[in-house]
């Protein structure tokens, strides 16, 4: 399966990025149980209805509004209204920022117009910012591909001058990333493998080669006097994390909405932090494209349901 998903990854990874893929897809007769699965559903009130559920169970959640690659200033607005919406829907479950909140949101730079401004996306992303404070959530800025990092991380650094609780994503596939958690130790870092299609040049492409560069990376990040989070599904990961952790203070588990659920509650039993990131909204395609390259399995599913009908 292995073989399977390199052949098919960076297929469908393409397919993520095109806007005819996206047209033909969206507008296939899915059943909405297909998306579902890893998609809270399209309204807010689809996503809080999930988070009351996730919280009653003892996990954490890290929700976030579907949206990327904003090219127009106008639906950067929008994005930012509809974050202030849901932050304020969310603090009713959280209230103050100490000692760890159980509700965060997640948040794109490129939804917030990085691709149009880099200093406008940073102003969205300070307002977003300053609302979840009060409310008692935290941010998470995510990871998104390798020609926005360096953006990303400097937007990051300054807002944390002002918001020093505000995390951000690192991506273990990259090249760079040992030396961004080095420079990150002291700070609040999401690990995942990294969901892009990235070439060689930049990244690391076997799949061993990502899990070395992973346990490379949180072994930095562990050292540190941060708040090292490990997002991954990936039993090797979990099982290596596990004995990393002993003697770090504060740290989490994320994994996301619809993945691995026996295994989310299995290590909520055992007294961890399960933070799980649940996504909602309408423009799902390129997050539900990344969801089904990480697993032949997922293709399979989907497309049994679209031939079925
Ligand atoms: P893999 O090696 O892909 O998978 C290991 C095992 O986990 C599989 O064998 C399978 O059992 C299970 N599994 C993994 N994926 C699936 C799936 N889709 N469906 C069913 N089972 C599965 N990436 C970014 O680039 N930027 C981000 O900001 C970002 N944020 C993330 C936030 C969270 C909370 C999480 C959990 C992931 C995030 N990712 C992000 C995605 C991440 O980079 C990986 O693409 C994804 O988590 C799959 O890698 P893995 O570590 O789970 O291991």
């Amino acid at each position: 399966s292995s073989v399977l998903t390199n052949s098919l990854r960076p297929v469908i990874l393409a397919a993520a990025r095109s806007p005819r893929c996206e047209h033909a897809i969206t507008r296939a007769p899915l059943s909405r149980q297909v998306v579902n699965r890893f998609v809270a559903g399209r309204e807010r009130s689809d996503a809080i209805a999930v988070v009351s559920r996730l919280l009653d169970d003892g996990r954490y959640v890290s929700v976030d509004f579907l949206g990327e690659n904003v090219t127009d200033a106008g639906s950067a607005r929008a994005t930012v209204h509809e974050y202030l919406s849901l932050i304020e829907e969310l603090g009713k479950f959280s209230g103050t920022l100490a000692p760890v909140p159980r509700v965060e949101v997640s948040v794109k730079l490129s939804s917030l117009g990085a691709e149009l401004n880099t200093d406008v996306a940073a102003e969205n992303a300070r307002t977003i910012c300053a609302a979840a404070q009060s409310a008692g959530v935290w941010v998470t800025v995510d990871a998104e591909d390798h020609t926005t990092t360096d953006a990303t991380l400097a937007t990051v650094r300054s807002l944390r001058a002002d918001f020093p609780w505000l995390g951000t994503v690192l991506q273990a596939y990259l090249r760079r990333t040992e030396s961004d958690c080095l420079a990150f130790d002291d700070a609040r870092i999401r690990l995942c493998k990294g969901a892009y299609n990235e070439p060689e040049a930049v990244a690391y492409i076997r799949r061993e080669d990502v899990t070395a560069s992973y346990l490379r990376c949180l072994d930095i990040l562990c050292r540190g006097t941060g708040y090292p989070m490990v997002a991954s599904h990936d039993p090797v990961v979990i099982a290596a994390a596990a004995r990393m952790f002993c003697g770090v203070e504060r740290f989490e588990y994320q994994m996301l909405f619809g993945i691995r659920e026996p295994e989310q509650a299995r290590l909520v039993a055992e007294g961890q932090h399960v933070r799980t990131y649940v996504p909602y909204g309408s423009a799902w395609y390129p997050y539900f494209m990344r969801r089904l390259a990480e697993r032949p399995a997922n293709l399979a599913f989907f497309l049994r349901s679209v031939v079925a009908r």
